[in-house]
């Protein structure tokens, strides 16, 4: 049985899905107009990870899990605009980095990825069915969500009204009947990217675009709702009341989760604060995607998760160990005896620790919670590569992991990150990677077309 904190709720509570045929799950994906940055990679890995936990526990399901990709925005637009080029340009560019560093970090493409620019018909729609029950009103070519007509609103994040008021951090225009009524549908001016609609040519605000994706794809009350902690106000809170007020009160979701935040050093690590790091450049200096999947999962999902060197150094050295006794070992078997935990609330701190108690445990010492295997400790073997398989590690070969460090490739990944350095004028990163690459062995010699290398 699965266990999981519902946010609505404030507590843990015994996972059932409406139909356990058919588990439905969406999590609010990526703006589409920067590099994520690895407090964005832990949505992505936390929710892929309980992805495989129910497609682990409900093997006879379809589990569908969809996640949105935000590709209209005002971000997006001023990007644009920035390097003169068109919004698609913008999109579907940082939509490709997205892809490509979060399947470094083992992250499964969903199994839905709606676009907000593909979902207007939808978005219209329950715009208008809003309108029509007195939920919503047209003003100035905007068309706002009126917060009072929800007497349910608040419920997720139990905020009262002047708290949401000040959260929510939103401009009081002169024609918004009540100021917390937030934007459903706004004009686009000439030149700016837009769509015809009953309310003029315009383009929906971002909540909407959740509601109408998920009631258009999964339907109208999910199993599970995801992300970050930061979205439940005002985002979530406004996916909620839309939903809620269109679909004559049934609810949205039947269980909440969040994630807790990445830190960097004493705060909250956002572009905002500028002190991010991102999963490109980590794995640019020759980590490996499952360092920094194993180094997310070190928490548990609901904790801050501090984001330091030493952190990411000790993931490496669980895996070189994992790979050292794991990494020939067929993985087969039963698992629950490593992965119970991850169904007591995703607990993966405990999960790990358990596979490495176990690798740790001698053939006397091995403890009660490994009797199912009757102390046969080839089969134990087998089960814990199969359980770090279930976490999303342990992909490749032995041979793979420890000969990847100092392989062609990555020497060549490396000496395209120092050039890059060098192009931005970041010669200490430059400098950084060639001393690294030296105490490794491996010599750079600089010429006219380019940087060649030689083993010392
Ligand atoms: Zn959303």
């Amino acid at each position: 049985m699965i266990r999981l904190y519902d946010t609505m709720a404030r507590k843990k509570r015994a996972f059932e899905p409406a139909d356990p045929k058919r588990i439905t799950m969406y999590v609010c994906g990526p703006t589409v107009y920067g590099r994520a940055h690895i407090g964005n990679a832990r949505p992505a890995v936390v929710f892929d990870l309980l992805r495989r936990v129910l497609e682990h526990a409900y093997p006879d399901a379809e589990v569908i899990y969809a996640r949105n990709v935000t590709d209209v925005d005002d971000k997006i637009i001023n990007s644009a605009g920035e390097e003169g080029v068109d919004v698609s340009v913008i999109t579907e560019r940082y939509e490709r980095f997205y892809l490509e560093d979060m399947g470094a970090l083992g992250v499964n493409p969903p199994t839905i990825a709606p676009h907000a620019t593909q979902e207007i018909g939808p978005m219209i729609a329950m715009i208008a069915e809003l309108v029509a029950g007195s939920h919503a009103y047209e003003a100035e070519g905007h068309v706002l969500f009126h917060v009072p007509s929800d007497p349910d609103y608040g419920a997720l994040s139990r905020r009262d009204r002047e708290a949401m008021l000040a959260g929510a951090r939103v401009e009081v225009a002169p024609y918004k009947r009540d100021p917390a009524d937030f934007v459903l549908w706004k004009p686009s001016e000439y030149g700016v990217v837009g769509w015809d609609s009953p309310w003029g040519r315009g383009r929906p605000g971002w909540h909407i675009e959740c509601s109408a994706m998920i009631r258009e794809h999964l339907g109208e009350t999910i199993d599970i709702h995801g992300g970050g902690l930061d979205l439940i106000f005002p985002h979530h809170e406004n996916e909620i009341a839309q939903s809620r007020c269109a679909h004559g009160g049934k609810p949205l979701a039947r269980y909440w989760v969040h994630n807790g935040f990445v830190d960097m050093g004493a705060e909250k690590m956002s572009k905002s604060l500028g002190n991010i790091v991102t999963p490109a450049e980590l794995l640019a200096q020759g980590h490996k995607g499952e360092t920094l999947r194993l180094a997310l999962l070190s928490a548990h999902y609901r904790q801050p998760l501090a984001w330091t060197d030493e952190l990411v150094a000790q993931s490496k050295a669980v895996l070189d160990r994992w790979y050292r006794q794991l990494g020939d070992v067929e993985p087969f078997g039963e698992i629950a005896p490593f992965l119970e935990a991850l169904n007591d609330d995703l607990n993966t701190p405990k999960a790990i620790a358990v596979i490495n108690e176990f690798l740790s445990s001698s053939e006397q010492e091995l403890s009660k919670e490994y009797e199912y295997f009757q102390g046969n400790r080839e089969q134990m073997l087998q089960a814990a590569a199969a359980a770090a398989r279930a976490l999303g590690l342990l992909t490749m070969s032995a041979d793979e992991w420890f000969r990847g460090a100092g392989d062609a490739g990555d020497i060549e990944t490396r000496i395209a990150a120092r050039a890059e350095a060098k192009a931005r004028r970041d010669f200490a990163e430059a400098d950084r990677i060639r001393d690294e690459l030296n105490a490794e062995g491996v010599l750079l010699e600089d010429g006219p077309s380019g940087t060649t290398w030689r083993r010392a």
